[in-house]
């Protein structure tokens, strides 16, 4: 058996490994989706938290402003009861209409303040609300993601085995080139030899379809050496049924 067969056995297992491993790589996806939005969701909570926290103070000091005046006013009418001329009386009066001014500007401030916290506490609310829908979304991904990883980890487990054997056997160089090409390409990394039309002897690449010269073919067809597309790089192989339908022509 070449090179290029001993590799293509690696290859037939890794592309199984990688099948069952991406139904548990989109449950992986689709639990962290949900860690980022609990994440956001928990930042923008906690900064309405404290928004909330500062408004409700700054509130209850705005009415207990409103008091302190009303109190003041009070004590200047009382004063303007007992005013002995009218000069006096007049000063107390300009007065209270002065405190009365700050008294309806801090009426006004206090209103738009609790105005502004009843808005802030409902959308507390309906974070809270969000972040519990949140969480047990989150909480059925995560029992989903265990479930796939259970159920594909003997088979995994056996297939790395087989793939150790296969690994054994195959040239350390040959494997490095091999493993650079999957991680880019993956599936693609090796890709068959196709016959485009027999009788002309037109071979394609079975991964990006571009025609093989003749030369590129005959080293992999004699001694199944490492032969490459020219086009797309990819590892080429031969499948049972074309070489021997090429051994037949020949
Ligand atoms: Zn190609």
């Amino acid at each position: 058996m070449g090179v290029t067969d001993k590799l293509h056995r690696v290859f037939e297992v890794d592309r199984q490994m990688r099948g069952l491993q991406s139904r548990l790589r989109a449950a992986e996806r689709f639990l962290a989706e949900q860690e980022r939005q609990i994440g956001e969701l928990e930042t923008s909570l906690a900064s309405l938290k404290s928004q909330l926290r500062q408004l409700t103070a700054s509130s209850s000091n705005s009415e207990g402003e409103v008091t302190r005046l009303d109190a003041h006013i009070e004590e200047l009418r009382e004063r303007m009861n007992n005013a002995t001329n009218n000069k006096e009386y007049k000063a107390l009066l300009t007065e209270v209409n002065t405190f009365k001014e700050q008294k309806t500007a801090a009426e006004g401030e206090a209103v738009g303040q609790l105005e502004t916290v009843d808005r802030l506490k409902e959308q507390v609310a309906s974070h809270e609300e969000s972040l519990a829908e949140r969480t047990k979304v989150r909480k059925v991904a995560k029992s989903d993601r265990d479930q796939r990883a259970d159920e594909i980890k003997d088979k995994l487990a056996e297939l790395q085995g087989q793939r150790e054997a296969l690994v054994a056997d195959v040239p350390a160089h040959v494997m490095s080139v091999y493993v650079e090409l999957i991680e880019v390409r993956e599936d693609e990394a090796m890709a068959p030899i196709e016959i485009a039309d027999r009788k002309r002897h037109e071979y394609h690449c079975g991964s990006c379809m571009m025609s093989l010269p003749v030369e590129t073919m005959s080293a992999l067809l004699s001694h199944g050496e490492l032969t490459r597309c020219v086009s797309c790089g990819c590892i080429l192989y031969l499948e049972e049924s074309t070489r021997e339908a090429m051994a037949a022509k020949r």
